[in-house]
């Protein structure tokens, strides 16, 4: 079975800086690392791959100081190493990075399951993995929290409701995204650390992959950010106490006080 993990590199902090002009994210001088949510994905391609063999392929797209991710992913399992790292990529949105993770997906041709996090928490949208498998055309599992079985072409996993859970099948090849209730990610081993540190990483330009034009980075980016606020506090509630009908009553009198 091969396996391909999609793995953002974000900034380590949930205090995210937007650049008031641009209204990108800053990321110079913040620290990187591998977005959470994507270690659980790392760990779940390994155990993948130890079940039933094969190999797992680690992927991003980043600028080159990304190559640290992957060899992170590296140390802790997986196999190979892809970086797709292009000028041309810069000022992407989620639709521009799905077509070009798609387009470097297509060009590792086989696989046959990718996995992804279930979201970044700088960009925080959750879109992009959704947004590959809608471009690849595979089906998709989100919000998996237990992978059930892989058997003869087909994948049956829990699926993380707001309720509970429900059990979905698809055939492969298919992409999940991953929440972090599906395993207990492992630490890197010093065999593992060894070989991240001499790992060849590929890394692909837009032309490399065939990507167009106008498909990624600005060009191919509709999004735009107009502007980014933090919403302002809830002001306090009241509560009323005491006889449930003098309650009510200075609760209808102070909704009056309001709507006159
Ligand atoms: P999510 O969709 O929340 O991520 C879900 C999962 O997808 C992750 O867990 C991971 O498995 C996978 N994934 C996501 N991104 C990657 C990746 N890059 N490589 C591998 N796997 C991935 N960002 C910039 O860095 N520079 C810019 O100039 C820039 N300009 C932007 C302009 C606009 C108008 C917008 C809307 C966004 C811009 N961004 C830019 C942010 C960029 O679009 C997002 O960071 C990116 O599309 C991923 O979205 P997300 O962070 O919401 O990821």
């Amino acid at each position: 079975m091969n396996i391909i993990v999609c793995v953002k590199q974000v900034p380590d902090t949930s205090e995210v800086r937007i650049d008031p002009v641009t209204n990108n994210l800053v990321r110079d001088g913040v620290k990187s690392i591998v977005n959470p949510f994507d270690t659980y994905a790392i760990e779940e391609g390994v155990r993948l791959k130890e079940k039933f063999g094969g190999k797992v392929i680690v992927l991003t797209m980043g600028p080159p100081q990304a190559e640290a991710v992957l060899r992170e992913a590296v140390s802790l399992g997986c196999d190979e190493a892809v970086l797709v790292s292009d000028r041309g990529f810069a000022g992407s949105d989620t639709l521009a990075t799905s077509y070009t993770l798609s387009k470097a997906v297509e060009k590792i041709k086989d696989y046959d399951v990718i996995i992804c996090g279930k979201q970044a928490i700088d960009g925080d949208t959750a879109q992009v993995g959704p947004g590959m498998a809608a471009t690849l055309d595979i089906s998709q599992i989100t919000y998996v929290r237990k992978i059930e079985e892989i058997k003869d072409g087909y994948i049956t996993a829990e699926r993380a409701t707001e309720e509970g859970y429900e059990v979905v099948q698809t055939k492969l090849p298919c992409l999940i995204t991953v929440v972090k209730e599906i395993n207990n990610p492992r630490i890197p081993s010093l065999k593992g650390k060894m070989k991240a540190k001499n790992v060849a990483i590929q890394v692909w330009k837009a032309a490399d992959i065939g990507a167009e034009e106008n498909r990624i980075g600005l060009k191919g980016s509709p999004t735009w950010v107009l502007s980014i606020f933090t919403p302002p506090p809830k002001s306090k509630g009241k509560i009323f106490e005491g006889d449930p009908q003098k309650a009510v009553d200075q609760l209808v009198d102070a909704l009056k006080g309001i709507i006159h």
